[in-house]
């Protein structure tokens, strides 16, 4: 018995093992990849379903790791944020995202906003309104042509700490989306204290909307609550013809997902962009 605790001992000292070098390895890849580049952005299209145009690109995070390979954003976006690497990685974002966008302006291309992600670990960055305004001058744009995108959970946990820098955000002009939305636990009231323009409905709610009678009504009831708040609503991971006509019946404002296009890198969704806003 005696034997047996111990190699059983040895079995999960060596996941745990595995599971931290795995994790170290992870943080010094993206230290690195920061260093001397590896990142690369995606754009997914979100299309206004009155006018079947496209009317912002959200912006993902792709990485390839040199020993362990793709790597989804879900597994190191964390590792950056307890790291506080998420700090440069984000401007590194905001960055690119901008030099896209001045260089898509530049070719004719200019109905479409970009979407960037952000941590709320960025938010309550002091030096974060300072960096993102310069980055954003530099490339020739303005707060309008930004849209910044926050997970509801995050947002409503730290509410008090962030209310100062979204309001100066506001003031900027830039758009805020709360993202995944439905999935964390915001009240009426307290969804009423931000200044936030738009709602994005998260995927788990519009997966299966066409069999699964209670997302449905999920998916009404916060179309119908954003907009009594004055609230864009953007239904996300929509795959299916029969998601977005569901969706479009139920009054919601905007789509992504598969359906129109997975996200792209900049030149296929360039291509997209031409086709459907003429
Ligand atoms: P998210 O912001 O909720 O992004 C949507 C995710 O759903 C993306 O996964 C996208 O590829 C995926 N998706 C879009 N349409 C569909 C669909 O129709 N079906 C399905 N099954 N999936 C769809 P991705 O790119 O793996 O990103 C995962 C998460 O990582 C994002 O979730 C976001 O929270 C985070 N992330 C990505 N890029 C960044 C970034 O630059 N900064 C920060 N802070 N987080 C990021
Ligand atoms: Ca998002
Ligand atoms: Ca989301
Ligand atoms: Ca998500």
């Amino acid at each position: 018995a005696k034997s047996r605790g111990g190699n059983t001992f040895e079995f999960f000292s060596q996941a745990i093992n595995r599971g931290v070098r795995e994790r170290l390895e992870i943080e010094n890849g993206l230290r690195d990849a920061l260093k001397h580049g590896g990142f690369k952005l995606h754009y997914q299209p979100q299309v206004d379903l009155a006018t079947g145009s496209i009317c912002s690109v959200e912006v993902l995070l792709r990485w390839r790791h040199p020993v362990l390979g793709v790597i989804s954003p879900n597994r190191f976006i964390p590792i950056a944020e307890e790291t506080k690497l998420i700090l440069p990685l984000g401007l590194w974002v905001i960055d690119r995202a901008c030099h896209q966008l001045r260089s898509w302006r530049n070719d004719g291309i200019t109905d479409v906003r970009v979407a960037i992600n952000v941590s709320v670990k960025q938010l309550q960055d002091e030096s974060f309104f300072k960096a993102l305004s310069s980055i954003v001058k530099r490339h020739g744009l303005s707060g309008p042509d930004i849209e910044l995108e926050i997970t509801e959970s995050a947002i409503m946990e730290n509410l008090s700490r962030v209310q100062a820098i979204l309001k100066a955000l506001q003031d900027y002009g830039i758009t805020l989306s709360i993202d995944d939305f439905g999935t964390g636990y915001s009240s009426l009231g307290r969804l009423k204290l931000l200044p936030i323009q738009s709602l994005k409905i998260d995927r788990s709610f519009v997966q299966d909307i066409e069999t699964d009678h209670g997302n449905a009504k999920i998916c009404d009831g916060i179309i119908a609550l954003g907009h009594s708040l004055g609230l864009k609503i953007i239904a996300e991971g929509v795959e299916t013809e029969a998601q977005k006509n569901l969706l479009q019946n139920s009054g919601c404002d905007a789509i992504q997902g598969f359906l129109i296009a997975k996200p792209l890198p900049a030149d296929e969704v360039a291509e997209l962009i031409t086709q459907l806003n003429g």
